[in-house]
């Protein structure tokens, strides 16, 4: 044994399963504490008003944190609970504890790295020593096929080249038994989200899932969505839903927080390949995963320029900082039900499809001209599955900062409306004022006459909004 007490710092990776800080410190150190920050910078209020995180995401991240605590009871240990910056708590206790190292997964983004860095400097001063591991990728960063500097702007490129050279490592065991220390140690308090001044807002009933978080839920949704529901051979078909639980995984919570880790994922759908069946949408679902990667390496390439308004593309546009209209979108009150349906279900659930998320960012930024990192920093308070690098690089992506060579992705809205909800359910569940509208006409509500409308019970600028820009059909 190398160490007699190592520090394991939990961030985005609160599960026990392949896990590689964990594991190391187990076979390295006589003695494991295992530690969760609460940082409250990550709770602060933000210049448009709302919270860096807002109320649904941070009761997923309690949530996760708790079972976290549970799993590694399980194991013989526990989950030391702090609130305070991560780079002063953990050398405090370190200190008080007499840990000899920090074990920790690396983070890519500026905020995570300043942390890292400050965190790396005040142990060096105080002779504790510090490991950082990788992670949260699907392709580990040393089995990449070009160095970081070199990644590929282009997605597809990116993909062949790690699909072709590259090779998914398998998982790490579960642990077995970890030893934590017998003396008494002030183990902390699991926060409410009151501690950070956020209100209880629970998951509306009209949510796709009742997303719960931890690491044991991620594993049940996993068992759910490929082996009982058997849903996995038709995910390719599906993806594109707006509604129900099962026309995409809903994996991205857990994955997002680190509770299941995406080989876990992969191993399970070779496993429902060789036990169930194997074809296009079985490969899909890695497909996505390997976005997911993708934007990660891109935000570890580019460092801080995904979270500037020229992006890594150095384009600078007039982007309008109108928040009167910002607001109307973000509250789901422009007027267009597809975006306002949208928009709504990200308010009152947390989450919102794909699909979703395209059209109200390309609404956003190509309708309204609006600048676009307001729409990722709502969505980085809203998302239940806020991921730094695949909600910035998406945004980015559709701003046309990133790395698209198609330049502009531009989505038509009353196109993408009527091709995706053509019977209109998707509004009907979400703007139930204007439900007795017929399919026909349900996405453009603003073109009835008002006589129409009015035998309808609909008053447009009362009982629902004109629409904010004028389109044509
Ligand atoms: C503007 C915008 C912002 C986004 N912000 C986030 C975010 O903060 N966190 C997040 O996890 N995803 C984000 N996405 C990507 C994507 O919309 C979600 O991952 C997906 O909708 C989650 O649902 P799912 O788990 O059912 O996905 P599935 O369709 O089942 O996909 C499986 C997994 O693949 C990954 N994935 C799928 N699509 C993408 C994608 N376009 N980019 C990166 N990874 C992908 C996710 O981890 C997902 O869980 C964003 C997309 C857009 C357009």
């Amino acid at each position: 044994m190398k160490y007699n007490r190592i520090i394991v710092w939990f961030r985005n990776d609160l599960r026990v399963h392949d896990h590689a800080s964990l594991s190391s410190s187990i076979e390295k150190g006589k003695e494991v504490v295992p530690v969760f920050c609460f940082d409250p910078r990550n709770f602060r209020e933000l210049d448009l008003g709302i919270s860096k995180s807002g109320s649904i995401r941070t009761k997923f991240l309690i949530e996760s944190v708790d079972n976290l605590k549970k799993n590694l009871q399980k194991l013989g240990a526990d989950l030391i609970i702090r609130i305070g910056k991560p780079e002063e708590k953990l050398i405090e206790m370190a200190l008080e504890l007499k840990a000899d190292a920090i074990f920790f997964t690396e983070e890519v983004t500026e905020e995570e790295k300043k942390v890292e860095n400050n965190l790396e400097k005040a142990a060096w001063g105080k002779g504790i020593e510090t490991k950082s591991f990788w992670q949260s990728t699907l392709f580990h960063i040393e089995d990449l096929p070009f160095p970081i500097n070199q990644i590929p702007e282009v997605f597809t490129q990116f993909r062949k080249e790690c699909e072709k050279f590259s090779r998914v490592k398998k998982t790490i065991g579960l642990p077995t038994k970890i030893n934590f220390p017998s003396e008494s140690i002030d183990m902390g308090y699991i926060p409410k989200l009151s501690t950070f001044g956020l209100p209880d807002k629970p998951i509306s009933s009209k949510s796709v899932l009742g997303f719960k978080g931890g690491e044991d839920e991620g594993k049940k949704r996993l068992l759910t969505y490929f082996w009982e529901n058997d849903c996995l051979k038709s995910y390719k078909e599906t993806r594109n839903g707006l509604l129900g639980a099962d026309y995409s995984s809903k994996f991205s919570s857990w994955l997002s927080l680190g509770c299941i880790s995406p080989r876990f994922v992969y191993e399970e759908v070779i496993r429902y390949e060789k036990g169930r069946k194997k074809n296009q949408s079985t490969y899909w679902l890695i497909f996505e995963l390997i976005w997911r990667d993708y934007f990660r390496f891109i935000c570890r390439k580019h460092g801080s320029k995904v979270f500037q308004i020229q992006g890594i593309k150095n384009n600078v546009d007039n982007w309008s900082k109108d928040k009167n209209l910002f607001f109307k979108w973000a509250d789901g009150l422009t007027g267009i039900p597809f975006i306002d349906a949208n928009m709504r279900e990200l308010n009152q659930t947390g989450f919102m499809s794909n699909r979703g998320r395209q059209n109200v960012a390309s609404f956003l930024v190509n309708d309204l001209g609006i600048d676009w990192r307001w729409g990722a920093a709502y969505f980085e308070s809203m998302l239940i599955d806020y991921d730094v690098c695949s909600n910035w690089g998406n945004w980015m992506y559709i701003a046309g900062v990133g790395n698209d060579p198609r330049e502009n992705r531009y989505f038509n809205i009353l196109r993408q409306a009527n091709a995706y909800d053509p019977k209109g359910e998707y509004i009907r569940h979400w703007i139930p004022e204007i439900s007795q509208i017929p399919a026909s006409d349900i996405h453009q509500p603003f073109e009835l006459s008002t006589s129409d409308l009015n035998k309808l019970g609909i008053d447009l600028g009362k009982t629902y909004p004109h629409p904010i820009v004028e389109f044509k059909i």
